[in-house]
């Protein structure tokens, strides 16, 4: 863990094992941190934020440029640090961590803009509208994105004067650790970047429910996040929660065809499909459904799996064995249950790694888990539709309602679609692409609140307004 700008020991020094998912080996050890770490690090942030919140956004904005530098100059070897503890293949990772340096220069840019605003209300009544910052934060990050996940929260939040401490995922700590560390070395003061390595039901609660963090900023399953938000409510926190999604992709009759296919391979494999709002469901126009699942399967066919490091590899290992296994068992579920027909893929190459084959199932039972459920894991259910209406329909029946994508050359199936969809972002003709200058996040159960784009800044601060009567 990382705290008061060193790397500590837990109090009792206990540890915890990072291993590499595509090879089951122990890569790391990290202290395994408890209540009394969560403490040692809101001490540091308290002690350090009101210094901080001093400063201009224009220096604040100053340390997010260098940090950003440092991170473009230790590409190679922070994407390989990343691909050993996630798994995701090493082309992912280096696009992660490029990312990582866009956003924090997105929110650099930022810096030049903030100002307050003022009013003159009457002639003898002037008002003033600050925004100031929240105080602690806690961000509390997953493993399948970690690096551009830190940067979401830690860019905004310090570019607005907070303190913020992190709680990275268990099995993907090792990224959040090195940009915490890069950040220092570029200007960021003590104290100012905690990172709390250890389980979540222990320092993830620890966090959320200590008094003296503010505000929450939560990126994970919709389950935890529902126990995120209720011990929240206890000290009515700021909250933002950023949680699952099963992300439909629809694919109209006039779609061209290849880019349909590419948008559905790369969005639902990328990353083994654990991604947020990675397609979990296509919807494809009858007429052209059978050109396009035969198409689709030789492509998905052609996904080459191996360690991630490996240049020839298409697609990694899953991060855990645990998601493995429920990825297994439902595609298990789904043959016995004849609930679906696996074209392509529905097995466990074995060895020791936490590997799945990409697999497409076709003639989708309409209650199956996997149109009902977030499925993290390679396995993309196609499901033949008559018209836009009934993929509109069914694209909606979900409690989720993060990305929705339509594939499509019609201005006016977009705008139908754009319109009725139950989803934060929706693209046409593209899938996954999240800028960092326009707000994301998800409606329904797949959460609270928006990341990104100016919202960020709303999201990271508070606003207090001055009457002033001169
Ligand atoms: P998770 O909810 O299991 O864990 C997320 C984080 O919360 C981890 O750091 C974990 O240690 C911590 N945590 C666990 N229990 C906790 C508790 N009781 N209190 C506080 N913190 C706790 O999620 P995951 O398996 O790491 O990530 C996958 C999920 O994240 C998927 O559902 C995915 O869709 C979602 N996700 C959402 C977005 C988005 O932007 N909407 C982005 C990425 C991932």
């Amino acid at each position: 863990m990382l705290i008061n700008g060193e790397r500590t020991t837990a109090i009792d020094e206990r540890v915890f094992a990072v291993t590499d998912p595509a090879t089951g080996e122990a890569i790391a050890s990290l202290p395994l941190g408890d209540l009394e770490d969560v403490r040692r690090a809101v001490d540091g942030a308290e002690a350090t934020q009101p210094g901080w919140a001093r400063t201009s956004p224009r220096d604040r904005a100053r340390v997010l440029t260098a940090a950003a530098q440092l991170i473009r100059e230790r590409v190679p070897a922070l994407a390989r640090q990343l691909t050993m503890e996630q798994g995701k293949i090493l082309r992912e990772a280096t696009d992660e961590i490029r990312g990582t340096a866009n956003v924090l220069e997105y929110y650099a840019g930022l810096g030049s803009t903030f100002r307050d605003e003022f009013h003159r209300i009457g002639r003898d009544l002037d008002a003033q509208v600050l925004r100031q910052p929240i105080g602690v934060c806690a961000a509390i990050i997953p493993w399948n994105m970690p690096a551009l996940l830190l940067a979401w929260k830690a860019g905004p939040a310090l570019l607005c004067g907070n303190a913020v401490v992190v709680k990275p995922a268990s099995t993907a700590p090792l990224t959040p650790l090195s940009l915490a560390e890069i950040l220092h070395e570029a200007g960021l003061p003590d104290g100012l970047l905690n990172v709390v390595t250890g389980p979540g039901e222990v320092v993830g609660e620890a966090l959320v429910a200590e008094p003296r963090v503010r505000k929450v900023s939560f990126t994970g399953s919709t389950a935890t996040g529902r126990r995120v938000m209720a011990l929240a409510g206890a000290d009515i926190k700021r909250v933002t929660l950023e949680l699952g999604g099963s992300d439909p992709m629809i694919v109209c009759e006039d779609a061209d065809l290849s880019a349909a296919v590419a948008g559905a391979v790369a969005g639902r494999y990328y990353n083994s499909g654990q991604v947020c709002t990675a397609v979990k469901r296509l919807f494809v126009h009858e007429t052209v459904a059978d050109e396009f699942t035969r198409r689709l399967t030789a492509e998905v066919g052609r996904l080459t799996i191996g360690n991630g490091l490996a240049p020839e590899t298409r697609m990694g290992p899953l991060n855990s064995a645990g998601g493995r296994d429920r990825i297994r068992d439902l595609v298990d579920e789904t043959r016995e249950d004849e609930a679906g027909t696996i074209v392509t893929g529905g097995s466990e190459p074995g060895g020791a790694g936490h590997f799945y084959e990409p697999t497409v199932v076709t003639d989708v039972a309409e209650d199956s888990r996997l149109l009902k459920e977030e499925v993290f894991g390679p396995v993309l259910p196609v499901v033949r539709v008559r018209d836009l209406d009934e993929a509109i329909a069914r694209a909606n029946h979900s409690p989720y309602g993060l990305g929705a994508s339509v594939w499509t050359k019609s201005h006016a199936y977009m705008r139908e679609a754009a319109v009725r969809l139950e989803a934060g972002i929706v693209w046409q003709n593209l899938h996954l692409k999240i800028p960092p200058e326009v707000p994301f996040g998800g409606i329904k159960q797949s959460g609270l609140g928006r990341e990104n784009g100016l919202q960020a800044i709303d999201a990271w601060s508070e606003q207090k307004t001055v009457l002033l009567r001169p």
